[in-house]
């Protein structure tokens, strides 16, 4: 007996495909069984039903060829008494039906050997019956020519003297066509057996089909309401589990809020007291420089501490996708022209030469420009700040199908291969050092994703090291909006 309870436990462990292709499965098999068998023994009754027919119709043919026999016989003997030509009819007609019915027969039991070798002795005798029954007509004809010399009647005596001589082979003849309707009869009797058999079998096999399609039914409903249940306390289960993380996301938004908030006001105090600090040193009469030093070492790190704040705040704040309504249609084109004159002082500073390449039309999208112009910004300051002195700065805008495409390329210092997965990542840095130099914390790039996502795009770089970094991003462009 097995443990239905380790059957149970092991059911629940199936993975829910393969328990759901189970509980299909299981009616699906029933029926089909049920059918196959179903189909099978009707056609086996529909085979025995045919043979019975043919049996029948053997017995039936056989009956003719008898008949017929019978009738030449009489017809010859009505003849022989009568001296009446209407006597023979029958036996003129036997003469056609005999050799007829003969072909039928064994037209009919090609099938089976036996029979068809009984038929051809048949086939004999009655031959030799005819032979002997057209003789005696011969006969009894030139008898009658050869004592009178006119027509007149034979005498009855000698007629059924030739008429005995014929009998043993009649009677050969008709054992034998008994002999093989018996062995007909036999077959039907044996073929109706066989049907009376799997006529049992077939309402035994629907009884049986329907109990177990019945039983499987039942169970296969019982495990889908059982998987049912299950999916559905999964999907509790899920959505809990969601809440709680929506939550854990929300108490974090917030905390990083508040505390990026709470961080500004010291920080502006510390900024305006080391600035006032500085301008107080300036007033005196005697310079004292390592003070002067110091105060401006603070002066640069609160800066350096107010914007990195500023971009936790920031991240805090614009996390998820953009509601519809805060989208306005921006015409890209512009937004960038404009961009490419702001910075061009700071690359003018770092010596780069900054080139746009912009469509001629405007290209619409709708977004939040100010974000939009954030992430742009990302890109184009980190270009100026890791392309060497002499470098080029391009500020490319490019539309494809139902996409616009930003490029930031410049041709700086590169990023190894293996930092490219990672350079998106908050707070990742190719290098350190580099990047101190440059005054990067590592968040410009993961507000850049930021942004680019929250509009439904997507940000992408490639890069060589030492020949320069093409970062992209992609924005969908309704048709409609683009003129
Ligand atoms: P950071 O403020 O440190 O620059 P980002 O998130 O903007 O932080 O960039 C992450 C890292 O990717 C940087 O530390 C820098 O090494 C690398 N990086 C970003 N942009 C470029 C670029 N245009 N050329 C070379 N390296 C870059």
């Amino acid at each position: 007996m097995p443990d239905l309870r380790q059957l149970h436990k092991y059911w629940q462990t199936l993975p829910i495909r393969v328990r759901g292709t189970v509980i299909i499965a299981i009616p699906v098999t029933c029926l089909f069984t049920a059918l196959s068998a179903f189909a099978w023994l009707k056609a086996s009754l529909v085979e025995d039903e045919t043979w019975v027919q043919h049996t029948q119709t053997v017995r039936l043919e056989t009956k003719n060829l008898l008949n017929a026999l019978i009738d030449a016989e009489t017809g010859v003997r009505g003849y022989g008494l009568t001296q009446r030509d209407q006597f023979l009819t029958p036996y003129n007609r036997a003469q056609t039906v005999i050799p007829r019915s003969l072909d039928q027969l064994e037209r009919l039991v090609q099938d089976n050997p036996e029979q068809t070798r009984r038929i051809r002795d048949i086939r004999v005798l009655v031959a030799e019956n005819l032979a002997i029954l057209q003789q005696k007509l011969t006969l009894q004809r030139e008898l009658r020519r050869i004592h009178t010399g006119v027509d007149t009647l034979v005498p009855a005596a000698s007629l059924y003297e030739w008429l005995e001589e014929g009998r043993t082979t009649m009677d050969e003849a008709r054992l034998a066509i008994d002999r093989f309707i018996q062995t007909e009869e036999d077959l039907l009797t044996q073929r109706k057996q066989h049907q009376d058999f799997y006529r049992q079998i077939t309402w035994m096999a629907l009884c049986i089909s329907g109990i177990i399609g019945t039983v499987g039914a039942w169970f296969a409903i019982h495990l889908f309401y059982q998987l049912e249940r299950e999916l559905a306390n999964r999907e509790v289960a899920l959505r809990q589990t969601n809440e709680r993380l929506e939550n854990a996301c929300d108490q974090l938004q917030r905390f990083t809020a508040n505390a990026s908030h709470e961080l500004r006001a010291p920080l502006a105090a510390m900024l305006s007291n080391a600035q006032i600090g500085l301008m107080d040193l300036e007033d005196l009469e005697e310079p004292a420089p390592p003070l002067h030093k110091r105060l401006n070492k603070i002066v640069s790190l609160t800066k350096q501490m107010s914007g990195l704040v500023d971009e936790l705040l920031f991240l805090a704040r614009h996390e998820g996708l953009l509601a519809a309504e805060t989208l306005q249609p921006v015409d890209l084109t512009n937004l960038l022209h404009q961009l490419k004159a702001d910075w061009l002082p700071q690359a003018q500073a770092h010596q780069l030469q900054l080139i746009e390449q912009l469509p001629s039309h405007p290209v619409i999208v709708k977004a939040d420009a100010c974000l939009l112009r954030q992430a742009v910004a990302n890109l184009l300051s980190n270009a100026c700040r890791y392309t060497a002195a002499g470098g080029t700065v391009k500020l490319r805008l490019l539309v494809q199908g139902n996409q616009s495409l930003i490029q930031v390329e410049d041709s700086g210092i590169g990023i190894p291969p293996d930092a490219l997965p990672h350079v998106f990542e908050r707070f990742y840095r190719v290098d350190s050092k580099r990047s101190k130099a440059s005054g990067g914390m590592g968040l410009g790039l993961a507000i850049a994703q930021q942004i680019t996502q929250a509009h439904r795009g997507q940000i992408s770089v490639t890069s060589t090291v030492g020949k320069g970094s093409v970062f992209q991003i992609v924005l969908p462009t309704s048709a409609a909006l683009i003129d």
